[in-house]
């Protein structure tokens, strides 16, 4: 059959080949607890996280280049990855983080149809997503992690290739954002939805577009997490203005302007972020 999974929709015939994604299949290139999540993500013994092969979104900046592009991870079946789920839950793990589903979450879903753990699973998505696809996983799934990238259609262009980013990502995080909020007693959350931001180097008008955008659409006590951690990496020759980290002056504004919008919780990163301190070791 043909896939038309995520907005690509490039139709590869996926039994036989990989599509524009990258992979034909499930490919993990990592699973173990995480400990630099959010802190309701992390929690106390770290987040049960799966690293999935492939992506179907570009990013010139990617911060997981061997990931996205697929030179990094072991094949498994649907089957496996209930395993790799149960084992993750067995080590103590205080959730399953599934990160980069989007070009696998059918796939997916049939792991968690075998084995849904007893601990809350989140989806870790870019954003860059088909809600359809979203409906079908949506049973499995206690807490909606995506990424709002950009607003405008021209800088997504630029830097992932897609100027449509923001249409998917809008209404992905809308469809999302419909998740009733729930926490535990001690701060992990249970249900729900956490809306990550990466502040990316001369780009802080975006940033406060989509802050607006986000007040709109998310429920009060939503909590967000904007990330400092930007780091010069990936195919950015030919991106001058991405040969940098953030300025204090850049994140400080942004920051500010969530303030004032009054999000609650919200997560901020400190400068020792930006660098590869924080990117795990590929060997799975
Ligand atoms: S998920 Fe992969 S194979 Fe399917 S439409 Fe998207 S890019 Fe193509």
């Amino acid at each position: 059959m043909q896939c038309t999974l995520c907005p690509l929709s490039c139709g590869a015939e996926r039994s036989a080949h990989a599509g524009a994604c990258g992979v034909k299949g499930l490919t993990v290139a990592k699973a173990y607890l995480h400990p630099f999540e959010e802190p309701p993500i992390s929690h106390k013994n770290g987040s049960g996280t799966v690293f999935f092969g492939g992506c179907a979104l570009r990013c010139v900046f990617c911060q997981n280049f061997e990931l996205s592009r697929a030179t990094r991870g072991k094949e498994v079946t649907p089957k496996q990855l209930a395993q790799i789920f149960f084992e993750l839950e067995e080590k103590g793990a205080d959730n399953i983080n599934l990160v980069t589903p989007d070009h696998v979450s059918d796939l997916i879903a049939e792991a968690l149809a075998l084995y849904k753990p007893n601990i809350p699973v989140v989806y870790n998505s870019g954003g860059y997503c088909k809600t359809d696809a979203l409906e079908r996983i949506a049973p499995y799934i206690d807490v909606w992690l995506p990424d709002l990238k950009f607003y405008s259609p021209a800088l997504s262009k630029r830097y992932t290739g897609r100027e449509d980013y923001f249409a998917y990502a809008s209404e992905a995080i809308r469809f999302m954002a419909k998740k009733p909020l729930a926490w535990s007693g001690d701060g992990k959350l249970l249900s729900g939805i956490l809306v990550r931001h990466l502040v990316m180097p001369s780009c802080t008008s975006d940033s406060l577009n989509i802050l607006a955008f986000l007040r709109e659409i998310l429920p009060e006590g939503a909590p967000l997490s904007l990330m400092r951690q930007y780091t010069p990496m990936g195919n950015i020759e030919r991106f001058p203005e991405l040969n940098r980290t953030l300025t204090a002056r850049e994140y400080r504004r942004v920051v500010e302007a969530a303030l004032a919008l009054g999000f609650h919780p919200l997560y901020t990163q400190g400068k020792e972020s930006a660098g590869t301190a924080y990117i795990p070791d590929w060997e799975f």
